[in-house]
């Protein structure tokens, strides 16, 4: 089966298997969970994304919201103002449970101030360039790297990209789209050979959800992967039969 096909057949059954539940649930049920400050809102506002993206970074969904509600709590508005002048510590202890603490505080410090120098403190009017020209400006911001570069492309621009999560990259490879050893923008060229444009962010919420539900890293779950027979690797011995004791 050409891999076209084999590409919209896989997303095709994940459309069907994710249909009724929830592609983003650990943010769902982690917000839940601390009921408080933080407004599923904010992650489409374009300075809080940029926030939020550096605290999602090496980190999960669930780490990533405590942390952007102890930030909150610290701070009251999350703004490129109250950021550039926090004290680094204060912010490095209100977003302790996020992980990298140290390195992620002295971004966020440093990105709001970049901002608040070079766009006025208004990160959206990147959005008024070419993608390649918003892009270029974006990975210019000190610890913004490509990945977060092109979800807040994707989410608040509303422009056709495909970025590359570590899930990503290890479901892509498994069903065998890509080389283990392909770097992003091969992952990238080889995924726009394969898929319609219009279909990228889906692509990319089902991939990221397959790789957290069945993909794992360590153990995939094949025998129960939704996608097994379309698979290329498919990696895990089937389950034994248990013998009728009778
Ligand atoms: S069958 Fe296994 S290797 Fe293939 S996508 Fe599913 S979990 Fe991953």
């Amino acid at each position: 089966m050409r891999d076209i096909n084999r590409f919209t057949n896989i997303l095709q059954v994940l459309v069907n298997k994710y249909q009724d539940q929830e592609i983003w649930k650990e943010v769902n049920e982690t917000l839940e969970e601390i009921g408080g400050n933080v407004d599923k809102k904010d992650f489409y506002n374009p300075f809080k994304h940029i926030i939020i993206g550096i605290l999602a970074q090496n980190t999960s969904d669930r780490n990533c919201v405590l942390a952007y509600s102890g930030l909150k709590k610290a701070i009251g508005d999350i703004n490129p103002e109250n950021l550039a002048n926090a004290n680094e510590d204060f912010v490095k202890e209100a977003i302790r449970s996020g992980g990298l603490y140290n390195v992620k505080a002295k971004r966020i410090i440093e990105v709001s101030n970049y901002i608040l120098k070079t766009y006025n403190g208004d990160i959206s009017s990147i959005l008024k360039e070419s993608t390649e020209e918003a892009l270029k400006q974006l990975l210019k911001i000190k610890g913004i790297g490509i990945k977060t570069a092109e979800v807040f492309l994707v989410y608040i621009g509303k422009r056709k990209l495909f970025p590359i999560d570590t899930n990503i990259k290890r479901v892509l490879w498994r069903i065998g789209i890509t080389n283990q050893k392909n770097k992003y923008i091969i992952i990238q060229e080889k995924v726009k050979k394969n898929l319609e444009e219009d279909k990228f962010q889906l692509a990319h919420e089902l991939l990221i959800r397959l790789g957290r539900d069945y993909c794992k890293a360590p153990k995939p779950k094949c025998s129960d992967c939704p996608i097994n027979e379309l698979c290329e690797k498919n990696i895990e011995p089937p389950k034994k039969k248990r013998k009728n004791s009778k």
